[in-house]
């Protein structure tokens, strides 16, 4: 632990925001304590091919402790944070507490079932690398289940997916699972076929990607139409259990739910007792401080943020880096006694979603985008982006094997190999 008389800067979660400001604190005169209850870094762009068996978990996750390596100044430590004591100034965590001169929250966010949370443990969501597995787990014992079974109503239920919510997770998630029923698996089994798999995406919203153009959500329907998934739009789930969902009135048999349709950010705000906008992100001021906490900044999913027309920074990685660099800067300013930054600006640099291994939609704020060559972009962006973290490489020869072979290099069942089926109803 830092004993040292230099300024200490605590810095809660080693996602992009903390991961950004940890590194742009770089030669600063202060000792960093970088937190995070995982040992990992992880790229949540690309959880949804470990959890659709695309990738492996060590792709798309690097230790922290080797991210850092290099930087002398930060002390890494692997513990959940349960509490801020503003008073002392100090951070708590399950075993100990911690002073800090400056604190930044970069949590990040979690699933949210809009009050139904008995629903988890049946309709899983996709954060963390254990997520991903279970997921994985799930979609593949579920084919290995229906191979088994001499039931056809079980078989049939068995190949029943239901991915809730169609933001551009769900629609991934979607589109890999239509691709791997009907390309990867198809010649694998041999008393079913694959192929015959529902994929069902539900939303209850009026389209798919709400939030991107309507042009581009049209084509992103357009796509998912033509990889076989069946898109339910204005209908939300008002039931959920181990053998099957409830969608507008109607029951679909099936073992496998998954969740991608709400978030709600990490307790930061009752740490602080803030006040939280509905989705519980802290109302930060405009240098991303807590109100009545200057020495206390929230960014990321965390935080909730305006951009200069005043509308809701989003919850995407580019606005948690921004964050992170511009919140480095001011920490930095103040330890040198120059003026901060005044006030974060947010620089909006786009949105993409992939639909498979085709296409994908990207909406920058001067280009529309969709097809192969948006695909193609979103690849080239995505290994850009890991560029730094690690090397890429073995990211992109992975992908390029799999596109080119539809191989599932990662397509291991690992864990408990279980997945109920309805003899376990009662
Ligand atoms: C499946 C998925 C796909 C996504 N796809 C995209 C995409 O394609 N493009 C895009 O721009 N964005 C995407 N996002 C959103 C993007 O990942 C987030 O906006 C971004 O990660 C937010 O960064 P953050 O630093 O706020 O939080 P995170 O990156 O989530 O990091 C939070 C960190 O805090 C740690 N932590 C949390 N609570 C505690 C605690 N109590 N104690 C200690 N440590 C804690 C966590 O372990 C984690 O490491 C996706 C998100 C998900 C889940």
């Amino acid at each position: 632990m830092n004993t040292s008389n230099r300024t200490k800067v605590v810095i809660v979660g080693a996602g992009f925001g903390g991961l950004f400001a940890t590194r742009c604190l770089r030669g600063a005169d202060v000792d960093i304590t970088l937190i995070d209850r995982h040992n990992y870094h992880l790229f949540q762009p690309l959880l949804y091919q470990v959890a659709t068996a695309g990738l492996a978990p060590s792709d798309v996750a690097w230790p922290i402790r080797g991210i850092v390596r290099t930087q002398q100044n930060v002390t890494v430590v692997l513990g959940e944070v349960i509490g801020v004591d503003t008073d002392a100034r100090e951070i708590i965590t399950s075993d100990h507490r911690m002073r800090y001169d400056y604190l930044v929250l970069a949590s990040g966010a979690r699933h949210a079932y809009f009050g139904h949370e008995d629903w988890e443990p049946h309709a899983p969501g996709l954060k963390s690398i254990d997520d991903a597995t279970a997921i994985r787990r799930r979609i593949l014992m579920a084919f290995e289940r229906a191979e088994m079974t001499f039931d056809p109503a079980e078989r049939a239920r068995l190949l029943n997916f239901v991915v809730v919510g169609a933001g551009p997770t769900g629609v991934e998630l979607a589109g890999t699972i239509a691709e791997l029923a009907r390309r990867t698996l198809a010649a694998d089994f041999r008393r079913i076929d694959s192929r015959s798999a529902r994929i069902i995406l539900v939303e209850a919203g009026p389209r798919v990607l709400p939030a991107f153009t309507e042009k581009l959500s049209t084509y992103a329907q357009r796509a998912l139409d033509e990889l076989g998934v069946e898109v339910m739009l204005g209908n939300a789930v008002t039931a959920c259990n181990a053998h099957s969902v409830t969608i507008g009135g109607s029951e679909i048999p099936t073992s496998t739910v998954l969740w991608a349709a709400g978030v709600a950010a990490s307790p930061a705000s009752v740490w602080l007792r803030a006040e939280s906008d509905r989705a519980g992100r802290v109302l930060v001021q405009a240098d991303l401080s807590a109100p009545g906490h200057s020495d206390v900044f929230v960014i990321g999913d965390t935080a909730a943020v305006m951009d200069s027309a005043g509308d809701l920074v989003p919850g995407i990685a580019p606005a948690a880096k921004q964050q992170g660099r511009y919140v480095a800067r001011v920490i930095r300013a103040r330890v040198e006694g120059k003026l901060a930054p005044v006030a974060f600006r947010y620089r909006n640099l786009g949105k993409l979603a992939t639909i498979g291994r085709k296409s994908a939609v990207i909406e920058l704020p001067f280009l529309r985008l969709s097809g192969r060559l948006a695909w193609w972009l979103w690849g080239v962006a995505h290994i850009y982006f890991l560029i730094g973290v690690r090397s890429p490489i073995t990211v992109a020869s992975n992908w390029l094997w799999q596109y080119v072979t539809y191989a599932r290099g990662a397509r291991l069942i690992t864990g408990e190999s279980r997945v109920e089926s309805s003899a376990d109803k009662s």
